[in-house]
């Protein structure tokens, strides 16, 4: 869990501070009617650096077990504005040619360089290279391929598993390569967020690393030379999400009738609010209630809510529901690894966001999976 500090804004307006970390990976949240303390693997207060957070939250393991084959996976998840990108990425520069300071970093600039040192150790025989995607409105859209961006078909074979079909795969070799595609990946994505208001927090975006390993071979391959394809490779992933704004989209039309529950999940960290009841092919049209269009099409969040009941009273768990969910099926229920972070504002006006983002996370600790 992170906890970023109060925003200029926020104390200028004079808001509270209501999430006290109390040490231990416990926070407490104090307020008019609330008081609640959430317990964690590790709480990140205003006060810890990128640095500390990178450290302190696995994040080097999570880059050690990719390098050994393994699809590991880290989430940012909360509200609009309580540090996602922050958290992945550090504070956008204002320009492209003004780096941020190596001491802002995110956690991603700092897995690259954790990614790339350990490879370099390994020898020779690691192939690195890069997707970056980001899903907004059910499409798919790749952030590297140049041109417009144009929606790519989600595709599903008995070998691959989910994947995307024609997207980009850039191989890296350097660190200035990887940020380099990174920056321009998000570039696209805020450029495109100018045009459409509020684009970005509304989208998921997923970049991820590949890491091939080829076991060199020691004997000559059959065309002469020395062959590095004939044994089998192993394959891991590290994929960063950076998830759309857990917040209710207030265009989801009224809200006297919802129930609790589809309340609650709609707000929910993973929901994917941006399309409910239109975007789906639902032939009820925009009049139809969120309640209904969400028994249809249950959002991530609900996989979640899933897979967090035992093992034994699981039903089938909706994978195939959401553009999203199928790109992390792999992680969410398989043999992945999945590191989430959670953000959240400290302010009094983000009471009930950060309210349900700590519910939600708490829900999510509860998952594991297993081959
Ligand atoms: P999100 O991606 O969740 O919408 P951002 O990462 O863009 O939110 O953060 C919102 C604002 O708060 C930005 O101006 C960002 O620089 C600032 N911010 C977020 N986390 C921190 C932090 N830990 N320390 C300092 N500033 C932060
Ligand atoms: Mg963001």
């Amino acid at each position: 869990l992170r906890v970023r500090p109060l925003t200029c804004t926020e104390t200028r307006r004079g808001d509270r501070q209501v999430v006290h970390s109390l040490g231990d990976g416990a926070v407490h949240v104090s307020a008019a009617r609330h008081d609640a303390t959430f317990g964690f693997s590790a709480v990140f207060d205003a006060s810890a650096s990128q640095e500390a957070v990178f450290e302190g939250s696995g994040m080097r393991q999570l880059v050690e077990l990719a390098m050994d084959g393994f699809s590991c996976t880290v989430f940012a998840f909360g509200q609009t504005g309580s540090g996602k990108t922050y958290t992945l990425m550090g504070p956008l520069t204002q320009s492209e040619t003004e780096p941020a300071s190596p001491a802002l970093l995110g956690l991603m600039q700092r897995s690259f360089t954790c990614l790339l040192e350990q490879s370099r150790s390994r020898g020779s025989d690691v192939a690195l290279s890069a997707s970056y995607l980001e899903i907004y409105n059910e499409q798919v859209r790749d952030l590297l391929s140049p041109g417009p961006p144009c929606a790519l078909p989600l595709r599903w074979s008995k070998t691959r598993g989910f994947y995307v079909e024609n997207q980009l795969r850039v191989e890296f070799e350097s660190l200035e390569a990887i940020v380099s595609l990174l920056l321009q990946g998000s570039q696209r994505r805020r450029t495109s967020a100018h045009a459409l208001n509020r684009h970005s927090s509304r989208s998921h975006a997923l970049l991820t690393i590949h890491i091939r390993r080829r076991a060199v071979s020691a004997h000559p391959a059959p065309g002469g030379g020395w062959g590095a394809s004939a044994c089998p490779s192993k394959q891991g992933t590290l994929c960063f999400v950076d998830l759309a704004g857990s917040e209710r989209v207030k265009e989801t039309g009224s809200s006297g009738e919802l129930s609790v529950e589809a309340n609650s999940i709609n707000r929910s960290l993973l929901a994917l609010g941006e399309s409910w009841g239109t975007h789906h092919g639902s032939p009820a049209g925009p009049h139809q209630s969120p309640v209904a269009s969400f028994v249809a099409h249950p959002p991530a969040g609900h996989c979640i809510s899933l897979l967090a009941k035992p093992r034994g009273k699981r039903a089938h768990i909706p994978f195939r529901d959401s553009k999203l969910t199928r790109l992390l099926a792999r992680s969410l229920g398989g043999s992945g690894i999945t590191l989430m972070v959670a953000c959240i504002s400290p302010s009094s006006r983000c009471l009930s966001e950060t309210l349900s983002t700590l519910h939600y996370a708490s829900r999510a600790r509860r998952v594991t999976t297993r081959p």
